[in-house]
């Protein structure tokens, strides 16, 4: 007998129950398309060379400890971090407006983020794109906000619907929260134009909404660190507050390592001190404080300037063949004659791509070709 007898089975989560049904799968030619981490050519994952630098620089070092790092992190790491997205010469950053803290990689960093504006901000509900990605929004549900979502994505045109985006966030309430991908939606791989997000950051200040950037593919998307983080940096170039969630599960393949960042761009340096101190009470009961691991390795490449640039070498590798097999898979359906139009394959940017398949052909690819998807497609 079990005091726990009575729980019920829980279903598999949607994305990582395709891994469970593919490693089931005897055939040899099976592909896994469902998990968002980088392969090799030969379908193996990939540790980046500057990556097995830094560590190993760190394995020598006699001087390195275990000790505990502060509540908030590896505070070189979140100097880094910071300047990362929002550009060396930031001068929310040069006027300390900004503080940011180590969290476990982009999912803790929301989470944080989350449970911090449920306690200190007056606008509990927020918005988040359909689709998005599945955990936003128990994420922010679980930290004591209101998940809504806005229009985000057409179907018809496999692009964005920015008028139904435009409408939706002029009907929120003023003062709601906006979860925002920085760049290379998950999972459309459709982002707005430059144009399109000036827009959508004039109407998000005009009505006082609050901007929560997730920042999962900096340099994965364009193969350029800058590019990507443009977007963010418009909003921060207004003078306006936001937060931002950093990931380097992608862009340095630390998906295990848990390795983000959280920030809070403030409207003064006072608050951003204050705004810190009560991070910290959110943090603390939470897991008290994070790895150590994880973030040495991105300090370490991100202050050598021979290293940070050996980084962005590989990384733009990655997203140009990224960007290649796009290509390469548009190409093959094409010279098969295959029916419908696919040009949403290369028009679409970063890991991801929106197929257009439905649950019933996703299926049949999984059955007569081992290919292995979500049912979205
Ligand atoms: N946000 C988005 C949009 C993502 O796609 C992911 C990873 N799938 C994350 C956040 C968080 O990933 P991690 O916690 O591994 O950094």
């Amino acid at each position: 007998a079990s005091v726990f007898a009575g729980i019920a089975q829980a279903p598999e989560d949607p994305i990582l129950g395709v891994t469970v049904a593919f490693n089931k799968d005897p055939s040899p030619v099976k592909v896994n398309l469902g998990v968002g981490a980088y392969r090799t050519e030969e379908g193996k994952p990939l540790v980046l060379n500057v990556v097995r630098c830094a560590e190993q620089m760190l394995i020598n070092d006699p001087s390195r400890y275990k000790e505990y790092l502060p509540i908030t992190g590896l505070a070189e790491f979140n100097k880094l971090s910071a300047k990362l997205i929002f550009g060396a010469d930031s001068p929310a950053i040069q006027e300390n407006r900004v503080v940011t803290v180590q969290c476990l990689s982009g999912t803790g960093s929301l989470r944080v983020g989350g449970e911090f504006l449920a306690k200190h901000y007056h606008e509990h509900t927020i918005y988040i794109p359909t689709p998005t990605w599945g955990n936003h929004p128990k994420i922010f549900t679980l930290a004591g906000l209101t998940a809504r979502t806005y229009r985000y994505y057409d179907p018809a045109t496999r692009g964005l619907d920015f008028n139904g985006l435009v409408e939706d966030l002029s009907s929120a309430p003023l003062g709601s929260i906006v979860l925002l991908h920085a760049c290379a939606h998950n999972p459309t791989g459709v982002d707005p134009t430059v144009d399109q997000w000036e827009k959508i950051r004039q109407l998000m200040r005009s009505k006082s909404l609050l901007p929560f950037f997730d920042s999962a593919y900096q340099g994965f998307a364009s193969g350029s660190l800058d590019k990507d983080a443009q977007p963010v940096r418009m909003f921060v170039a207004d003078g306006g507050e936001l937060l931002m969630a950093q990931s380097y599960a992608k862009n340095m393949g630390l998906y295990g390592e848990r390795v983000g960042a959280l920030s809070i761009v403030c409207g003064s340096a006072d608050v951003a001190v204050r705004v810190e101190s009560q991070l910290k009470l959110v943090i603390r009961p939470m897991y008290s404080s994070p790895p150590l691991h994880g973030p040495s390795v991105v300090a370490t490449i991100l202050r050598d300037s021979e290293m940070f640039n050996e980084w962005t070498v590989e990384l733009k590798a990655m997203a140009d063949r990224i960007i290649s097999m796009r290509q390469q898979l548009f190409d093959a359906l094409k010279s098969r004659g295959t029916p419908g139009d696919w040009s949403h394959i290369i028009k679409q940017i970063g890991m991801f791509t929106f197929t257009g398949l439905n649950s019933e052909q996703v299926a049949f690819m999984r059955q007569e070709y081992h290919i292995y998807m979500t049912s979205d497609g």
